[in-house]
């Protein structure tokens, strides 16, 4: 069910990655685009600067010639006047009825008494008028023109301004969906391993009941039944007797053969000091994957095989010379109570029931109630 989700779900991951590299790509060309908007912009305002700067002389120059050419006019005024003082009226009262300078330059075409250079004079002051008019005019429209410009490039910031904008609303949208996925993905994977551990604990519950029942299968084959001892032991093995793995297995020339031949390694000593305990550890602990075969150290009678709190399954022995040994946190048994075994013979499995942190075989070893270097008859 999960596993075409889990796998859409990453595909749309993708897909969302890509768009928002696309969308990076767009924005950082909007940038340089902003950027050459804004370069052009800064141009644009200097060249509209500059152009005040000769408007402003243009100004200056204009006033200069009117100056110049309203200081001709007042001069030959004068002299005109002076002119009609001195007879000459009709002419005269014309010309100085002249309401301008260019009407005063009209008149003067018919009056042959005033001065060719005077007359040459203001026609050259009124040109230069004329022209710095003309210049000024000019600059002014080409400030125009800057300034249009100006509002161009102002109106394409904006806009490309909108659109960074936008990109970048757009980048934020992607990057909270492609979040909001990875959480959808990650959820869906652990469903998917929920779903996976589920499967896997009904398949190890199977098992277990399968060997349950050939456990009890085996027990009522023997018709002996493993005394239960306390009824509130919580859910541990209780003494089910299940078959052996090996034969006989007897080492060295002791009394006792070794219970454990199949240990990784001796974790303890027997009388070792350790905090947790009031007096010496009473055995040898030995340290062995779960499940290796543990032995009868020597012939004897079963007294105990059952579940202990402390001591797990344990199996305890009376030995035919009057030692009693003790087997501890096995897994499960392979003898019951009452029954007799030889030496070497396998009487359970390694295990770490009862108070007991890991794999291992307590054995102890007691002649009259207290406990012994199990060394010593080994
Ligand atoms: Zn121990």
């Amino acid at each position: 069910m999960s596993a075409t989700s889990i796998s859409e779900t990453q595909k749309k991951g993708e897909q969302l990655e890509e768009q928002k590299k696309a969308a990076e790509a767009e924005k950082s060309s909007l940038d340089n685009e902003l950027n050459t908007v804004i370069q052009e912009l800064q141009k644009a305002q200097d060249d509209m600067s500059a152009k005040e700067e000769q408007i402003e002389s243009a100004e200056n120059e204009l006033v200069e010639a009117k100056v110049t050419e309203n200081n001709q006019y007042e001069s030959m005024k004068k002299r005109i006047k002076y002119m009609y003082e001195n007879g000459n009226v009709e002419f005269i009262e014309i010309i100085l009825s002249a309401e301008n300078i260019s009407d005063f330059l009209n008149k003067t075409e018919y009056v042959t008494k005033i001065s060719e250079y005077d007359r040459d004079m203001l026609v050259e002051f009124q040109k230069t008028v004329e022209q710095v008019q003309k210049k000024e005019e000019e600059l002014r429209a080409e400030y125009e023109e800057l300034s249009a410009l100006q509002t161009t490039l102002s109106e394409k910031r904006a806009s490309v301004e909108t659109l960074l904008s936008n990109k970048n609303i757009q980048i934020a949208n992607l990057e909270s969906e492609i979040g909001e996925n990875a959480k959808v993905l990650q959820q869906l994977i652990a469903e998917a391993q929920e779903a996976e551990r589920r499967q896997k604990e009904a398949e190890a519950a199977q098992l277990a009941a399968q060997q349950q029942a050939m456990n009890n299968n085996a027990g009522q084959n023997n018709q002996i039944q493993a005394p239960s001892g306390g009824s509130s032991t919580g859910g541990s093995t209780s003494g089910g007797v299940i078959p052996p793995s090996s034969g006989n297995v007897v080492s060295g020339s002791g009394y006792f053969t070794h219970p454990c031949p199949g240990m990784t390694y001796q974790s303890s000593y027997f009388g070792e000091i350790r905090e947790f305990e009031v007096g010496g550890h009473k055995g040898h602990d030995y340290a062995a994957p779960e499940g290796t075969p543990t032995y009868a150290a020597a012939a004897g009678t079963v007294l105990i095989a059952n579940y202990s709190t402390s001591a797990g399954n344990w199996v305890v022995i009376q030995h035919d010379n009057g030692l009693v040994s003790k087997y501890m946190h096995h897994s499960a048994l392979t003898v019951s109570a009452g029954q007799r075994v030889e030496k070497g013979q396998q009487i359970g499995y390694v295990g770490s029931t009862g108070q007991s942190t890991g794999p291992h075989l307590h054995f102890q070893v007691e002649l009259n109630g207290v406990a012994v270097n199990p060394s010593n008859y080994m």
